[in-house]
């Protein structure tokens, strides 16, 4: 591990003036803030990651969830994995990120991980991980040998021929199907990102992973008032039963009238290159009866633009069986 400076600023501007002396804020970035150090402090032991300056937002006021004036929920970047998930309102109304959090990493992560830091979660792919290897997110231009090497729990949406690359959030997927926004506090002012706006694909800079800037703070994330009577199911599934990322999830969010889908919200985890909200699979629900013809339309329509690797082709039929059987769930729940 390279040895950094450890700074503990008095207030977020201060936080913000620092870390906007980064030439970057994506891979490379020499001063990167720190939460709960989940992934960053993972990724520095392996000199995947080498900032020079660590700066601690842990005592910044970034640590409530409160309700809006609206009737939505305003989740601060500091509050924990563990509380966001067995929060009231969280259970009550917004079930599907509470069951994905839930999914996700082990308890002892969980009651440290961040809700910014999980919005910032570096791929799992072996060769982004290991410095001996070529890897273009890494060390852009040297090359991607995960195309012809070791893919099978890579993305088949949203690759490039640059990178492969899978998003490995789990709580992400549920805040694309929320429609959450991200709110981001910078050096030129604060601004509000549409979540699916806020990660990039990776096209020919895979080092860029979202939209931040040099000195751009998470402040907190919003999810709009809950849908009343809405169905929510985040479904899994995994090579083991539990601490394992996703090979394919969705995250469902359904109202049905009368056995009519009147509005759906659905995204898939472990099979994009980033949480991967899909506009095809709620067009071919909405409007439609709840039944197995519908969802497998939505299937088929969410999986459409799939393109394996040499050793994932069998996501696509996993994920289209996640998508199916979270509808069910939803359904009957
Ligand atoms: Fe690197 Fe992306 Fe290729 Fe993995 S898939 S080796 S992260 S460029």
């Amino acid at each position: 591990m390279h040895t950094f400076e450890f700074i503990r600023p008095a207030d977020q501007a201060g936080a913000i003036a620092t870390a906007a002396q980064s030439k970057t804020a994506q891979q490379g970035a020499d001063v990167r803030f720190l939460g709960g150090g989940t992934t960053l402090i993972d990724l520095m032991k392996l000199n995947v990651e080498t900032p020079a300056r660590l700066v601690d937002i842990n005592r910044l006021p970034l640590g409530k969830i409160e309700e809006t004036r609206d009737g939505g929920l305003q989740i601060g970047a500091t509050v924990r994995n563990s509380d966001l998930a067995y929060h009231e309102q969280v259970q009550r109304d917004y079930s599907v990120l509470s069951q994905a959090i839930l999914q996700g990493a082990s308890a002892q992560i969980r009651n440290m991980a961040t809700t910014a830091g999980n919005l910032l979660q570096r791929t799992r792919c072996v060769y982004f991980r290991d410095t001996a290897m070529a890897c273009n997110k890494r060390e852009p231009g040297s090359g991607c040998p995960a195309i012809t090497g070791h893919n099978r729990t890579l993305a088949i949406l949203g690759a490039s021929e640059h990178c492969i690359a899978t998003n490995p959030s789990d709580m992400c997927v549920a805040l694309a199907a929320l429609e959450a926004s991200v709110h981001i506090q910078g050096a030129k002012g604060s601004r509000e990102v549409a979540f699916g706006d806020f990660h990039l694909l990776p096209g020919d800079t895979p080092h860029r992973e979202t939209v931040l800037e040099p000195g751009d703070l998470i402040t907190h994330v919003m999810l709009p008032p809950p849908i009343a009577g809405s169905k929510q199911v985040y479904l899994k599934l995994r090579d083991r039963a539990s601490y394992e990322f996703a090979l394919a999830s969705a995250a469902v969010v359904l109202t049905i009238v009368s056995g009519k889908i009147t509005r759906a919200r659905i995204a898939l985890g472990g099979v994009g290159t980033k949480p991967w909200r899909s506009p095809e699979a709620e067009a071919a629900l909405t409007g439609n009866p709840a039944n197995e013809g519908t969802f497998r339309q939505a299937a088929d329509a969410a999986l459409r633009h799939a393109k394996p690797q040499t050793e994932n082709k069998f996501k696509i039929e996993l994920a289209k069986r996640c998508v199916m059987h979270s509808l069910r769930m939803a359904t009957t729940s």
